[in-house]
């Protein structure tokens, strides 16, 4: 930026489009403003100024002018100045990044009052009362968020004045009792501060300005930005806008609106009202709302104009809108609208629904769903029964079935979660500094607070189970104790289950049924059926849709032939992966012990003939259920440790054996042959392709079977499609090797069998060498699968069984990747060798079948790199398939 660059702009200068300059509180109160909707006038200032303010430890030259001509424009409007003596314009200082980030930052109010505005205002206002209660708010504001003093010591003076009055409630108190609080204030502020409560209307507001500048780096801003995935350079705007009162008496209010229900989807009125409150009162959950349909009968004028404008809203922004409004002296202003934040069901009903009203169309509608929100809905809900007792209803805030251990405080909710506890968080209301308490539990259970209260807001974000407003617990944070209405006491540790979808809470366990969308994928719901709800319509119509448009394939990660049979249901094209290790666990294991560890030809050929019938029973069931479809099976890839006893634990017991003087020779020669194979880093060791070639007959006999399986279907009337692969190559030379070696025998089965069963061979790039020397590989592989989870491993040097719980928490802190390279690939590095491989094997062979089989197949972000690369599959575990549907359908867009 040079100087001549313009930081501010007025709200009619803006559009909604230009949230990442303006952020999208600026952005949107821009729109509404051209849209002639009733918006206070105000300005803001861009996320430019803040990154330069981040960046330089100070704002740029250019803006205390900047910001002087468009205050000066604003008192012109409002034929008002500001914090003028007899008449003050007041202004709000609203912080507003380009992605929502609710609660995280700051926000100011009544900016301008000082001890003599606060005479005008009242006089103006026609009320002493509500100008001394407005100076409160704005000292405690302040003082709280610009000059850093414990929020508390506001809170305890605030509620001493009440105590020496007698009363609980703020209403109470009058003009003088206010007067004499502002009076304690301001007396926190020089002792905390040493200085007097800034008089000089402007330097409150650069100050307020500075100070959202700097909460884009709070902890809880932080912390919610790592979790959502926001960029940490992003800077947030900032807009000051002229205040309008919502608490000027019973004809003024202030309240919070959606356009259609964010629980569920349903159209309808939905919002909260509160009379005679101002700004965060209702977000905050402080005092109880009354729904917003009752606006009707309190201001039926103001209710009218509200649903006029909401419907316009919604069409304008083809979308869920949510709305802050304030009512004052019966006007209606706008203060606040946006593209709502919604739960997975609804996000799923409105698309098909807005479809339906000709606002979008189905790409559209695809769009606006994510695989995230669909995996949500896969998760389970509670069913009656059980030993569980309802203790109360509140309202259903976010979905979902949580059961855990109560916990009162967010350090409790984190520490027990570290040690591997279920919990659920209970509080009277969540205010921002419980984020880490609610990302650590599994349910937020609060007793105040409605739909739009900061637990509910956030938990919908998080996709996280909310129960809130549950007004007839009586919660004692303080006692670590709940009290229900009839008598029972819920202590810190006892299990409570919540539901998110009904708002029940219960003592105990509940026992959960399926959701109806896996019910749907199962084929147990038909979609056109009476038993089809609206979500189970909708998810059919959206992924049919997804499915239309997407290039990429998706097979499934499966290895027995009720998983295969299950993802093949939920829309599986086949298997990219059976790792035939996972066949040889429980029982089988000692065979497969016995084969690595066999001293003579006699031993080895004895252990694999036990192995063969079983395998070739395990592939004749997998190629029946899949049918018609690819079936990748991956020869054996055992890490060694996973398969011999434990050199330490089998030394002890040797030693044990032999002190106790019985000598067992079989032990003795097991003991030697694991201490002789034993590996310091059994992931980098003899596995894969490396056992194959060391281990002769090994690898023949799963190819004997897999095409003995293959010929038993074909003469049987299937139509199985086998793709053999080989794991952990690194030099075109293993593969030949035992390329050459799987030809001989599939050749000898076909000819024996006469029979013919057309199949691929191909391996895994997972070793980064693989990806390098792709080009080569390709001249003897038929296909490719990218086995993502090794790639990351040996590419990082992360070990993929120890990093995450070692370090990763701290990487992550550090923000030094933003989400585990294990979970969401990294397009940079890996990916990067992934392109690498793609273009060589490409070239090398255009007909290279090219597909993912590692944990990344099935990650939303990671599918649409890989349709972005070119690769014509994904695989995942059975239950990802639809979100990898959904996800390719959305890659394609
Ligand atoms: C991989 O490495 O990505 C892979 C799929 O193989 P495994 O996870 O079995 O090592
Ligand atoms: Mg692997």
């Amino acid at each position: 930026m040079s100087s001549g660059d313009t930081w501010v702009y007025d709200f009619s200068q803006g559009s909604k489009d230009q949230k990442d300059l303006l952020g999208g509180k600026g952005a949107n109160l821009a729109e509404m403003t051209n849209l002639g909707l009733p918006v206070p006038p105000g300005f803001t200032i861009t996320t430019d100024a803040c990154r330069y303010y981040l960046e330089h430890g100070g704002t740029p030259d250019e803006l205390d002018a900047q910001v002087g001509e468009h205050l000066a424009a604003l008192e012109k409007a409002m034929g008002k100045t500001l914090g003028d003596a007899a008449d003050p314009l007041l202004v709000s200082v609203r912080s507003g990044a380009a992605a929502s980030m609710p609660g995280m930052m700051e926000t100011v109010l009544n900016v301008g009052l000082n001890d003599e505005s606060v005479q005008g205002l009242a006089e103006q206002a026609g009320s002493e009362r509500f100008a001394w209660d407005s100076y409160r708010r704005l000292i405690q504001m302040f003082g709280k968020t610009v000059l850093g003093i414990d929020g508390e010591l506001f809170d305890e003076a605030f509620d001493e004045v009440k105590r020496e009055q007698g009363t609980e409630s703020d209403l109470d108190l009058d003009a003088d009792h206010l007067r004499d609080v502002v009076a304690r204030f301001k007396a926190i502020v020089r002792d905390h501060t040493g200085r007097d409560f800034p008089q000089e209307p402007r330097e409150q507001m650069d100050l307020a300005i500075n100070a959202v500048f700097d909460s884009w780096n709070s902890d809880r801003a932080v912390i919610y930005r790592r979790r959502e995935r926001i960029p940490s350079d992003a800077g947030t705007a900032v807009n000051v806008c002229a205040m309008v009162f919502g608490n000027l008496g019973m004809d003024s209010g202030t309240g919070v609106a959606f356009t259609r229900d964010p629980g569920s989807g349903a159209q309808g009125v939905y919002g909260d009202y509160l009379q005679n409150a101002q700004g965060e009162d209702v977000v905050a959950g402080i005092r109880n709302t009354v729904p917003l349909a009752d606006l009707r009968g309190i201001d039926e004028g103001a209710y009218d104009e509200l649903m006029g404008i909401m419907s316009r809203l919604e069409s304008h922004y083809r979308d869920l809108c949510d709305i802050e409004f304030t009512v004052e002296r019966n006007k209606l202003w706008m203060l606040q609208t946006r593209v709502g934040k919604r739960t997975a069901e609804a996000a799923f009903v409105i698309a098909t629904q807005l479809v339906d009203e000709g606002l979008i169309d189905m790409d559209e509608a695809v769009r606006r769903v994510t695989g995230d929100q669909l995996a949500q809905l896969m998760f389970p809900r509670f069913i009656a029964g059980g030993n569980a007792r309802q203790l109360t209803q509140g309202m259903n805030a976010s979905p979902g079935a949580a059961v855990g251990k109560a916990v009162f405080s967010s350090e409790t909710a984190v520490a027990w979660e570290e040690r591997g506890e279920q919990v659920i968080l209970v509080r009277r209301e969540t205010n921002p500094d419980d984020l880490s308490g609610m990302i650590a539990a599994r349910g937020v259970l609060t007793s105040r607070g409605g739909k739009t209260s900061h637990a509910a807001v956030v938990a919908r974000g998080m996709g996280k189970t909310c129960v809130c407003g549950a007004e007839e617990l009586q919660v004692d944070t303080k006692a670590r104790r709940f009290t229900a209405p009839d008598g029972s006491v819920v202590e810190e540790g006892d299990v409570i289950s919540i539901d998110g979808s009904t708002g029940r809470v219960w003592l105990g366990e509940v026992p959960v049924e399926p959701s109806s969308v896996v019910r749907y994928f199962e084929g147990e719901i038909d979609p056109g059926s009476e038993d089809a709800d609206e979500l189970v319509r909708s998810v059919h119509r959206i992924l049919g849709h997804a499915d239309e448009v997407r290039r990429l394939d998706v097979r499934t990660n499966a290895d027995t032939p009720e998983d295969s049979a299950r993802a093949r249901r939920f829309g599986a094209h086949g298997i990219g992966l059976c790792r035939t290790e996972h066949m040889f666990l429980g029982d089988r294991r000692r065979h497969v012990e016995k084969l690595i560890l066999a001293e003579s030809d006699d031993d080895r050929q004895a252990a694999l003939d036990a192995l063969e019938p079983l395998q070739r029973q395990d592939f004749l069931e997998i190629f029946e259920a899949m049918d018609g479809l690819p079936v990748t099976v991956r020869l054996l890839d055992p890490p060694l440790h996973e398969f011999l006893p434990d050199l330490t634990e089998l030394s002890v017991r040797v030693a044990v054996a032999e002190a106790e003087g019985h000598h067992d020779e079989g032990q003795l020669r097991l003991l030697a042959a694991v201490r002789r194979m034993h590996e310091e880093n059994p992931m980098l060791g003899l596995r894969g392709v490396r056992l194959g070639l060391v281990v002769p007959g090994l690898f023949a006999m799963q190819v004997r079977a897999i095409a003995e399986a293959a010929c038993e279907r074909k003469k049987a009337g299937g139509d199985p499609r086998p793709e053999i692969m080989i794991p952990l190559v690194g030099a075109v030379q293993e593969l030949e090797a035992i390329r050459e070696e799987s030809v001989r025998v599939l050749t000898e089965v076909f000819e024996r069998e006469r029979c013919e069963v057309d199949g691929l061979l191909g391996t895994m790039i997972e070793v980064p060498r693989a990806a390098l020397t792709a080009g080569e590989i390709a001249g003897s592989a038929e296909f490719f699968s990218f086995g993502t989870n090794d790639l990351t491993q040996m590419t990082w040097g992360f070990s993929r069984d120890d990093v995450e719980a070692a370090f990763f928490h701290a990487y992550l802190d550090k923000g030094i990747f933003g989400v585990s390279p294990f979970e969401s690939i990294d397009r940079d590095g890996v990916g990067k060798l992934v392109e690498i491989a793609v273009e060589a094997g490409r070239a090398a062979r255009p007909d290279l079948k090219l597909g993912v089989c590692g944990e990344h197949g099935g990650d939303p972000e990671s599918v649409h790199f890989f349709h972005d690369v070119g690769l014509d599959y994904v695989s995942c575990s059975p239950f990802r398939v639809p979100v990898a549907r959904l996800e390719a359908g959305r890659a394609a867009l």
